[in-house]
């Protein structure tokens, strides 16, 4: 992926998480074979520091460790980073997103905010649940406060019923206006039960050496949306051969001439490749033969623009790996035997008219 660095930005240890099964030191062996090169550190309330560990075991050169933190806390889960290794961990028992927004803002180093697995629920508390969030409107009870630079649209560890589900809420907060930048993480605890990297997002970003990723160059990149969710799937999107993920195409004349590309390993294949506008599939394209290493479809649309200021965003799915080395992991939280599951990878907005 000329151009652009895997990041899983969202990795526990049982070492320092207290739960599942991987060793601070198994788990800097994953993050290299998995060909993660951004890996941030995330373990629950602590900062933990990969260096000294992957210097140990030799695998420094494979990828750049940022130290984050998973807070933790009774109203949501929120990954931060990149942290300074000497920041004291933040205050996490704070009752309320302002406060605790302004608390990780503060703690020195930290450029980015995500709101993790926006459904899962954890001590009775869901930030999407249905007395909180209407996934029609996009409204919020909590709307001001919905300042986080991210949201986690998959994660492979914690999967919904409907892998789209989450899709459609982060549509329907773009449409209210919240700029919330979409990511694909793991956040595994596990060697194999749930894979490093699995979900991960792709960020545009200089990527000639694995261990020397400029982090605040990554980092701004993310925060402009230059990112592309992928579990399985990688896709891009380019407009007039020209704009691409995270730019400002200027109120057009004429028809938009989208090109998206999708790319995966052996063992993925695409099935279908979809285009959303505003959060609505405008176009569907089926794929023949979507198996290929690499490289495995380009699909053209001539789209024509809607009343700017809109978006569109490209999404690609394709069944399910079942084989045990990459095996998709059933949901987390399931009420039913019913579930789809799949392969997936999408892009972030390419914004049409508009101010910025
Ligand atoms: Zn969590
Ligand atoms: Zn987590």
């Amino acid at each position: 992926t000329r151009g652009w660095i895997a990041a899983d930005t969202h990795i526990h240890t049982r070492t320092f998480s207290g739960h599942g099964d991987a060793a601070l030191e198994e788990t800097m062996l994953s993050i290299a074979g998995e060909g993660i090169e951004l890996a941030v550190a995330t373990d629950h309330n602590h900062h933990t520091d990969y260096r000294p560990s992957a210097k140990a075991l030799g695998v420094a050169e494979h990828f750049t460790p940022v130290i984050g933190n998973e807070v933790t806390t009774a109203i949501g889960h929120f990954n931060i980073f990149p942290i300074h290794p000497e920041a004291p961990t933040p205050n996490h028992t704070l009752g309320s997103w302002q406060h605790l927004l302004t608390t990780m803002r503060g703690v020195e180093g930290v450029r980015v905010i995500v709101l993790n697995h926006p459904r899962n629920v954890h001590g009775d508390f869901s930030p999407m649940a249905p007395e909180l969030f209407d996934p029609m409107s996009g409204i919020h009870s909590w709307a001001s406060a919905m300042a986080f630079d991210g949201m986690e649209v998959i994660t492979s560890a914690a999967l919904q019923s409907d892998p789209m589900l989450l899709f459609h809420d982060w549509f329907a907060l773009l449409n209210r206006g919240h700029r919330l930048v979409g990511l694909g993480s793991s956040d595994t605890h596990d060697i194999s039960r749930f894979i490093v990297g699995q979900g991960r997002t792709y960020i545009r970003c200089e990527d000639e050496l694995p261990s020397g990723v400029d982090i605040e160059e990554a980092c701004q990149a993310f925060l402009n949306g230059r990112a592309l969710i992928s579990m399985g799937l990688w896709v891009n999107m380019t407009i007039n051969d020209r704009f691409e993920v995270g730019d400002h195409v200027p109120v057009p004349q004429k028809p938009l001439d989208v090109q998206v590309e999708v790319a995966g390993p052996s063992w993925t294949t695409v099935e279908v490749v979809e285009l959303y506008q505003n959060g609505k599939c405008i176009e569907q394209s089926y794929i023949q033969d979507g198996s290929k290493p690499g490289k495995k479809a380009t699909v053209r649309w001539q789209v024509d623009a809607l009343d700017a200021p809109s978006y569109l965003v490209a999404v690609a799915r394709g069944p399910a790996v079942e084989e045990p080395f990459w095996t998709i992991p059933r949901p987390y939280q399931h009420a039913t035997i019913d579930y789809q599951s799949m392969v997936i990878g999408a892009t972030n907005p390419i914004w049409i008219g508009g101010n910025e």
